[in-house]
């Protein structure tokens, strides 16, 4: 499963961080120039009919639904995942009108938990957003709650919900079930139609390899998406976008969940970088970064005891980055990143390293721990450089 050749990673550098933004596929620059020059260049607005613009969503959507267990048919592409949570949310409070409370947790992703405050404060119904820490979940999952609001894996620790458990739980008190796909989406495998989750989003730069910008994914279980009236009506999600009629009907199923006009150029990009999942086992996928993950963290602990590891151990309750936390992380993680090795840092102290085994094997984890042992035996990390955080870390 190792394609290292097929990405453009500078040399020298090892790359922890796909798990926040994934790597140049080397065929991604054709693409994106094809549609740049050939397509935009040559076409002009002919493009939407002549090089399948308009149909790309549903044609890359079909290329994702494999990956997370969904039916062909059923996925969408466009905008950003916190477009898309806002969308999910909006359309399960809409199939319970009578519950007024989104269950998630505390540790969730901060745009998730911001986008339902407010759409909570938009629709001015007395709504609650109650955040419980995860392993209360279960408890907390009653007949008061509209839906459960949860990202598999856990963007700091990677923890990993039992997403099958906690949708059948929800169910059985009439909730509904939105997951958040960011950390698992081409990194593990999900069953969106196994487990019956309603409703899906993720996002294709991560461990898809979409590249920066690159659009979010959204998947409605097929009966709601004939059922659910979209609050972010556009006209591309209207049956027949092009009457311009005043009034919006929605299109059948998925494509209700449009918007308005789909990414172009990024979308180019996504189409190579899903080629790279073609024919990859993605349980195998994920076993190979949870043995690279568990290599990595005994060397890092062996060089520095007094890290904290976050992620648990077994492989069904973890996704496929390592974190750990330490009071001099961010420190720890900008010297990495001058030795060539880019990881990240979440606040308030965590070192955070994405393993994604189709670019990164033995050889590597193997050199990154080699040079964790120099900054910490030199102390690389204890420079006064390293005491001021950058915009994004
Ligand atoms: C990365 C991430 C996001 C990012 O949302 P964007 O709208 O694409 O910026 C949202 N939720 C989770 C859980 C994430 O990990």
């Amino acid at each position: 499963m190792l394609r290292r050749d097929a990405f453009a990673l500078p040399d020298g550098v090892i790359y922890l961080d796909g798990n926040s933004l994934g790597p140049l596929p080397r065929t991604a620059r054709a693409a994106v120039d094809k549609a740049l020059c050939a397509e935009w260049g040559e076409m002009l607005i002919r493009g939407w009919n002549e090089a399948g613009w308009m149909d790309q969503p549903d044609r890359l959507g079909d290329r994702i639904a494999p990956l997370i267990g969904a039916d062909a048919g059923t996925v969408t592409l466009g905008d950003t995942l916190s477009v898309r949570v806002f969308q999910g949310l909006a359309a399960a409070l809409s199939l319970r009108p009578e519950r007024k409370v989104i269950l998630s947790e505390e540790s969730n992703f901060p745009s998730d938990l911001y986008i339902a405050q407010g759409l909570i404060r938009a629709l001015g119904q007395e709504h609650e957003l109650r955040v419980v820490p995860a392993s209360d979940l279960t408890a907390a999952l009653n007949e008061e709650v509209a839906v459960l609001m949860l990202t598999e894996v856990d963007y700091r620790s990677g923890a990993r919900h039992d997403m099958a458990a906690l949708t059948a739980r929800a169910h059985a008190v009439g909730a509904l079930a939105l997951w958040d796909l960011a950390h698992s989406a081409g990194a593990l495998p999900v069953n969106l139609t196994g487990t019956g989750a309603d409703f899906a989003a993720g996002c294709t730069y991560k461990y898809l390899n979409g590249g920066p910008g690159a659009p979010a994914f959204f998947y409605a279980r097929p009966d709601h998406a004939e059922a659910v009236q979209p609050i972010l009506a556009g006209w591309l999600g209207h049956a027949a976008p092009f009457d311009f009629a005043p009034e919006y009907t929605p299109g059948p199923g998925r494509n209700r969940f449009r918007i308005g006009t789909p990414p172009v150029l990024q979308m180019a990009a996504l189409g190579a970088a899903l080629d790279l999942f073609d024919g990859v086992d993605l349980a195998a996928l994920h076993a190979r970064a949870v043995a690279l993950a568990d290599r990595l963290a005994a060397g890092f602990q062996t060089a520095c005891p007094e890290l904290r590891r976050l992620t648990p151990g077994p492989a069904q309750h973890r996704g496929s980055q390592i974190a750990f936390a330490h009071p001099q992380g961010y420190a720890m993680v900008q010297a990495l990143i001058a030795q060539g090795v880019i990881g990240d840092f979440r606040a308030p102290d965590i070192l955070r390293f994405g393993i994604a085994p189709l670019y990164l094997d033995e050889t590597d984890i193997d050199a990154a721990i080699w040079r964790f042992e120099q900054v910490i035996r030199d102390r690389l990390w204890d420079d006064p450089a390293y005491r001021t955080r950058n915009k994004v870390t």
